[in-house]
């Protein structure tokens, strides 16, 4: 029998948070072959890649600067009570296999480790990595029955190709992602979309296949209240990821990412949108696009890792749920 207290993570009042190993949220760190993977509920996982960024490089800094600023997490939501380390056994399964040379050849080994992942049960919470990471989790959690998502960005992330056809950016995840089967545009809802566009057409493919697009200023209009009711209206009870991309929120809140986009959401109203997910029936997540060379600050990386643990606590809820209705 294990230690109950094996996947607890290292308490800040025992051991300093500048001391040791940087793991997510201080959680132990397993490797795939290790026998105490067969335990693991949570599997948090780095993805240190950007070979789908079209512009301005550097998130596959990202999982380290996290990890390095998870530390300051602690294992109680004051807001929810919720306590994901309670709720499920988590550990931090390391950094996928990448190939900074080689888009084609990273998208199958970081969909190759999330297989392995999922054939174990576990469920995924991913720190990238650019957006484009989000297709190869997808590819391997997905394989039976396409997801519904709750989609954090100020871009729709559905364009069809940049570079005169080139089909795999950080750009395009999703219209890749509802092309394969794997995600269900009808349960899929982009909120807090901004920016200006390409062409007036651009916006058009997503909503046409039926995606729920809630820009900016219907976000405003609608209040987090309304965005929360609007949302889990959209994904309903089925299998749901929730992906995040920083630059959701406005560059005031997350210079460090590659696409900033003024008028953005605040912090707080991420975590107000993300608690707001409780109860829904949550298979994964991820955080992406935290870009350290654009914030040496970490600010960024702080908020990142602290949306990673708003996101683990819906989804350690929603996991013991599943379980304990399996018993
Ligand atoms: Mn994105
Ligand atoms: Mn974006």
């Amino acid at each position: 029998m294990i230690d109950p207290k094996f996947f607890l993570p290292v308490t800040g009042t025992v051991l300093p948070r500048f001391a040791g190993i940087a793991t997510f949220m201080r959680l132990p760190h397993l490797a795939l072959d290790d026998a105490m993977v067969e335990q693991v509920q949570i599997a948090l996982v780095g993805v240190p890649w950007d070979g789908g960024t079209t512009n301005r490089a550097g998130a596959r800094h990202g999982p380290r600067q996290i990890r390095d600023l998870s530390t300051l997490a602690r294992n109680v939501n004051r807001a929810s009570g919720l306590s994901p380390f309670e709720l499920c056994r988590c550990a931090d399964m390391g950094d996928t296999p990448v190939n900074p040379v080689d888009l084609m050849d990273t998208l199958r080994r970081v969909e190759d480790f999330f297989a392995r992942l999922h054939a174990k049960g576990m469920v995924p919470l991913a720190a990238g990595g650019d957006h484009l990471i989000t297709l190869p989790v997808m590819r391997a959690i997905a394989k039976d029955r396409p997801l519904g998502m709750v989609h954090f960005d100020a871009h729709t992330d559905t364009w069809d190709g940049y570079f005169g056809g080139s089909k795999f950016t950080h750009g395009t995840p999703f219209r890749r992602a509802i092309e394969e089967g794997l995600l269900d545009p009808r349960r899929t809802v982009q909120i807090g979309i901004r920016g200006a566009l390409y062409n007036d057409t651009e916006n058009d493919w997503g909503q046409q296949q039926g995606v729920r697009v809630i820009d900016i200023d219907e976000y405003h209009r609608l209040g987090t209240e309304g965005v929360i009711a609007e949302a889990r209206r959209v994904v309903g009870d089925g299998p749901t990821y929730v992906s995040f991309d920083v630059d959701f929120l406005d560059p005031v809140y997350a210079p460090g990412t590659g696409t900033p986009e003024i008028g953005g959401a605040t912090t707080y109203e991420a975590q107000q949108l993300v608690r707001g997910l409780q109860g829904l029936n949550l298979v994964g997540g991820d955080v992406v696009e935290v870009s350290p060379p654009f914030d040496p600050s970490g600010n960024t990386a702080l908020v990142g890792m602290t949306m990673m643990f708003e996101i683990l606590c819906v989804l350690a809820e929603a996991t013991h749920r599943r379980q304990a209705s399996r018993a």
